[in-house]
């Protein structure tokens, strides 16, 4: 069966950055960021309509669902991971040693509950509109694992330059971290594959390097183990031994995607000024435990 069944749909148009895709079972609708007007939208496919959800959000960028149903974002402008069950907004954690996070980019729940997040300096940066302008505390960019059952911050990643998107191989054997920074900070754009066990991350290797310009920022693993992510102008989706299946043009660039819909596998594109659809054979690798 093709992977790919459908062709590219334009939903919504009139973000400056869209990011940050999840699927609300609950309520059937897809909520994104619009990282630069500070606002998260909400689009529901049976009316074919979005909401503004929420406007003076500290820059949400990245999100992922919780086994509550609750939804775990990271907010540039509050330099923390938080939770927002029902509407109410509220920290799940924002230092590391006594230091500030940088501005958490994106974010992923294991099976255990912990929670693993990047850390790149993006909504800090000198002239930033994606957050307020501010110092790195800790000096590094880092993936790290919170244990909400003890209030435990672990960095499991420190090898990597500005660590972006990421997400477990079905089995959470691995999980793959996206480097952003790229030639001009003297790393390739790639994606790394790290071996987890124990919640602690081995030596990491290089799942796929990207050519300028095709640059993985978010991405998604299906229950096959494939990786679709975004890639400059472009949805591409990788086997699990880095091999290209497929890959999916697309007008505008392109931050993130998640799986959705009434039977999870529409995957849902985060690109700029919009939201776009793509109809596939399959769906996330956490699909069934929500
Ligand atoms: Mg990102």
């Amino acid at each position: 069966m093709e992977l790919i069944t459908g062709t590219l749909e334009k939903l919504f148009e009139g973000t400056v950055w869209a990011e940050g895709p999840v699927w609300l079972p609950e309520s059937q609708t897809l909520r994104w960021s619009d990282i630069p007007n500070n606002r998260i939208l909400e689009f529901n496919p049976a009316t074919g309509r979005a909401h503004e959800y929420a406007t003076a959000v500290e820059y949400t960028n990245g999100r992922t669902l919780d086994h509550d149903g609750s939804v775990v974002q990271c907010s540039h402008g509050r330099r923390r991971v938080e939770r927002d069950r029902d509407g109410v907004v509220t920290v799940i954690v924002d230092s590391f040693g006594g230091r500030r996070l940088n501005s958490p980019n994106d974010v992923v729940v294991a099976g255990d509950g912990t929670v693993w997040f990047t850390d790149p300096p993006y909504g800090i940066l000198p002239g930033t509109i994606e957050g307020h302008q501010g110092e790195q505390e800790y000096g590094g960019c880092y993936v790290f694992r919170f244990d909400p059952a003890s209030n435990e911050l672990t960095p499991v990643v420190t090898d990597l330059v500005h660590p972006n998107g990421l997400a477990f191989s079905p089995d959470e054997s691995l999980l793959y971290v996206a480097d952003t920074a790229g030639p001009g900070l003297g790393v390739p754009f790639r994606i790394a594959a790290y071996p987890v066990a124990g919640g602690v991350c081995g030596d990491g290797t290089t799942f796929v390097e990207l050519e300028d310009g095709m640059a993985s920022d978010g991405f998604r693993v299906d229950v096959e183990g494939r990786v679709w992510t975004s890639a400059g102008p472009s949805v591409r989706v990788y086997a699990p031994d880095g091999g290209l299946l497929a890959a999916v043009d697309v007008p505008e660039r392109v931050s993130n995607l998640c799986f959705g819909g009434a039977d999870g596998s529409d995957l849902y594109i985060t690109a700029t000024t919009s939201l776009y659809r793509l109809r596939t054979s399959t769906g996330d690798a956490t699909s069934g435990r929500h």
